[in-house]
């Protein structure tokens, strides 16, 4: 069987990225994707710019890609009242569709090997690991990163503590034209059951993105109906859909979402990304978070390969420990607004203390950002 040093399951943000990194440094890398690229994902698609001078120290110039420059929120309530701020640092407006094609092609370029397949199996046996694909390919790898996303089948053979737990949450996206859509806003609605992020991508088309809640939105049968039955009581919401023309045939949508806390490793294999743990969408720091998990891990890695006594063992606390560092507290954060958000009165009284304390919602937000990634 073929040893190699890395092997990494999922070839989204955090595992394009480590690749990128960690193949850009000689050793040998090899991504695992179910998908083929370029594809179209669940996802808000504003990409916080703290990652950006750390995605060009790895050779990924975005700004190349003319992406949107958004640096406005509007919130509003399921009433309609909204506020306006500034963000702190602000981001861009990319779709997943290029954004992680951009990633895929450079980590090929820097001599990373992307396997299309589904792992099914991942095992730790004398001090290696091998990661296997339904169809018979098997590769032994010294380390292996999980970067499967939120939830895989990974998950259930590893036991991981998350996976039995209830999850209340589904996801559903779309492309929208619509001319007159702000380039650099991005808001997010509020209405009874979930809240919904719309912003424009590169292509000029708004993103449109929202999560719900099972309990309501089994009572209609499909996205449609709860659209024009539920988001659309939200007037901002009202107005745009009967404005804009869908341009999906289909809304994309992912069930089973959880925001239960992960474990960082799990059976030695270090996890990046939505797979250590995921931020509520309202924060629009998942991609950011995933792609710097990425950065933490292969620092750590690169020092386990060195001639050290750094073995696996201080390697594994050192990535655990940076991670708390960097992304415990926006989780906590995160947390905290979406049951605010999702507290109907709650979420008012907040909106109206932000409205006479605007400094606050920017002081907020840094709360669940992080500082430029370089
Ligand atoms: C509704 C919603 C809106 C969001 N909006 C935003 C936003 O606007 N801004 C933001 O920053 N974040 C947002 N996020 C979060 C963001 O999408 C994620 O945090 C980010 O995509 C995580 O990247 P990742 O690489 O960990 O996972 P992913 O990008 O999901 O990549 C995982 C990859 O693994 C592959 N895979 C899975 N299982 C296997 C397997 N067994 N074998 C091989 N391959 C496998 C999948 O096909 C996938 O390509 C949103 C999330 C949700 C749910």
């Amino acid at each position: 069987m073929k040893e190699i040093d890395i092997a990494i399951v999922g070839g989204g943000l955090a595992g394009l990225t480590a690749a990128i990194h960690l193949a850009g440094t000689g050793l040998e890398v090899c991504v695992f994707e179910k998908e083929n690229y370029p594809h179209h994902k669940v996802c808000g698609e504003y990409l916080s710019r703290e990652v950006i001078p750390y995605l060009e120290s790895l050779e990924v110039n975005l700004y190349s890609y003319n992406p949107m420059n958004i640096g406005t929120l509007i919130y509003s309530n399921p009433s309609g009242k909204s506020i306006k701020t500034t963000l702190p640092q602000g981001g861009i407006g990319i779709s997943r569709f290029l954004l992680d094609d951009i990633l895929y092609r450079k980590a090929i370029q820097k001599g990373a090997q992307v396997i299309t397949g589904t792992v099914n199996n991942i095992e730790f046996i004398d001090n290696k690991f091998q990661v296997s694909t339904p169809d018979g390919t098997k590769i032994s790898a010294k380390i292996v990163l999980g970067a499967y996303g939120k939830r895989s089948l990974i998950d259930k053979k590893l036991d991981r503590d998350f996976i039995d737990k209830k999850t209340s949450w589904l996801a559903v996206k779309g492309h929208y034209k619509m001319e007159k859509y702000p380039e650099n806003i991005v808001s997010l609605h509020n209405f009874n059951g979930g809240y919904c992020g719309l912003s424009k991508t590169e292509t000029g088309v708004v993103n449109v993105c929202y999560l719900a809640t099972y309990k309501s939105f089994k009572k209609h049968k499909d996205p449609k109906a709860y659209k024009s039955n539920v988001l659309s009581g939200n007037p901002h919401l009202n107005e745009f859909f009967k404005t804009a023309t869908p341009l999906f045939e289909k809304d994309l949508s992912i069930a089973q979402i959880s925001f239960e806390k992960k474990s960082r490793i799990q059976d030695h294999i270090i996890m990046l990304g939505d797979a250590a743990g995921l931020i509520h969408p309202l924060c629009g720091n998942g991609m950011a978070m995933a792609i710097h998990s990425a950065k933490l891990a292969a620092e750590s890695i690169l020092k386990h390969f060195k001639p050290s006594n750094f073995n696996r063992e201080a390697m594994e606390k050192e990535y655990i420990n940076k991670w708390d560092d960097a992304f415990s507290g926006r989780l906590e954060t995160g947390r905290l607004l979406q049951k605010v958000l999702m507290h109907s009165s709650l979420a008012e009284i907040s909106r109206h203390t932000l409205n006479i304390f605007p400094d606050l919602l920017p002081h907020i937000i840094k709360k669940t950002h992080g500082n430029p990634v370089l």
